[in-house]
């Protein structure tokens, strides 16, 4: 097996368990993309395996010495509470690095895995952890991937064709899903991610909890989410805005799947940066806005910018919320910590001229488990504020 050397010290981390080696930590050695590797100190002792990633700023992906398919079942084992009942059928199966399967993410809808690989490691070894999943996975009738994510290019992976069946059955068109008092259509061929933002399931239902009898704004709704459980949970207004038509169109579906008809349902295709503005202009108030954006920051150096988007927003819907509303933001870029997205909220704060108490923080659920040793995992969080005036 190649040897991967690494610098004089740069043992540290990979000891204590974090499992990126960074091209910069290692001395000497190369192999093939996604070859298995041994990872060793500067004296040349093995200290871990690992995948090799040559084209990489992280070049080695540590991972524990047991059978691929092992580790797809311990991390199918793991979700098993999500299968006794039925709250929902969409779960994430593997999360990547924080489930021992660097760069292997494996979602669940209803019967249909999609999965991404964004890691050579991960990519090399795609057939036999789709082979896992048709086994382990309960009621699996396919195994699919996603080759459309952005960090493949890193890895010097391919990104077309977008989508491709790697075992089992074809996926619908879209895939329907439960998730509590709500039904999602899944479009896993050309939606965000594998398809739905599995990651703030929790996020949601506590929005719903706070939602009877509001007037709610969601804003970057994508399929509706948010929106759709504040109107199951008792909403009288939901108002859904995303800049996308396509979004907007299937959350329409979904309002559909679910038969209420106490809520009065608006849909709008803008920019939120500017319809809240105009909502501002208008006089309009809400009594609960939900605040879900894109990432604004990949890397550390889109930090301050990062960080001026996150405030207009926030400073922009504090402003809009009637007396004592409610505000749910989120942040899922992972270069911006809780503390610093804190700061930013504050400020926006201040500007506002309101001041607020946090009644709840949310983070992905204990399907998005974060291994202790890799902080980098824990992507997302969120807030509820409420105005004290
Ligand atoms: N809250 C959603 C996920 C939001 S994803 C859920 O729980 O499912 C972010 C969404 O923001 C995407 O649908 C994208 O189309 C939309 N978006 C990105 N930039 C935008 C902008 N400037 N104005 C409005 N929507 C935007």
């Amino acid at each position: 097996m190649n040897q991967i050397v690494l610098r004089k010290g740069r043992e540290r981390s990979v000891l204590k368990g974090h499992p990126w080696v960074f091209s910069g930590a290692v001395e000497r050695g190369d192999a093939a993309a996604g070859e298995l590797v041994e990872v060793c100190d500067h004296s040349g002792a093995k200290i871990a395996s690992g995948w090799y990633s040559p084209a990489s700023q992280i070049r080695v992906r540590i991972v524990h010495d047991a059978p691929i398919a092992e580790l797809v079942a311990a991390a199918v084992a793991r979700r098993g509470d999500f299968f006794v009942n039925c709250y929902t059928n969409a779960v994430r199966l593997v999360n990547a690095e924080s489930d021992l399967l660097p760069g292997v993410v494996a979602d669940y809808y209803a019967g249909h895995v999609v999965c991404q690989f964004t890691s050579a490691g991960a990519d090399a070894r795609k057939n036999e952890i789709a082979d896992a999943l048709m086994k382990f996975a309960p009621g699996c009738a396919g195994v699919s991937e996603r080759l459309d994510v952005d960090s493949r290019t890193k890895e010097g992976l391919p990104t077309e064709p977008a989508f491709s069946v790697l075992a089992g059955a074809e996926p619908p068109e879209l895939v329907e899903i439960a998730e509590g008092p709500c039904r999602f259509l899944v479009d896993v061929r050309k939606g965000h991610k594998t398809g739905f933002y599995l990651d703030q399931r929790d996020a949601r239902a506590a929005v719903g909890a706070l939602a009877n009898g509001a007037d709610v704004l969601n804003c970057f709704s994508y399929t509706g989410g948010f929106g759709l459980f504040a109107r199951a949970c008792g909403a009288a207004k939901v108002t859904q805005v995303d800049i996308s038509a396509d979004a907007l169109a299937l959350a329409r579906r979904n309002e559909g799947l679910v038969h209420l008809c106490g809520t009065a349902m608006e849909y709008v295709e803008a920019d939120v940066f500017q319809f809240l503005r105009k909502c501002r202009d208008e006089g309009r108030k809400f009594d609960l806005i939900v605040l879900d954006p894109p990432k604004f920051a990949a890397t550390k150096g889109q930090l301050m910018k990062a960080a001026r988007g996150y405030k207009d927003i926030n400073l922009l819907a504090m402003k809009l919320l009637k007396p004592y509303g409610l505000l749910a933001t989120f942040s899922c870029s992972g270069a911006v910590s809780p503390e610093f997205f804190d700061t930013v909220l504050a400020e926006a704060a201040a500007d506002a001229h309101r001041s607020f108490q946090v009644t709840a923080r949310t983070r992905a659920g204990a399907d998005h488990p974060v291994l202790l040793s890799f902080p980098e995992g824990a992507y997302l969080k969120g807030a509820v504020l409420r105005s004290l005036d």
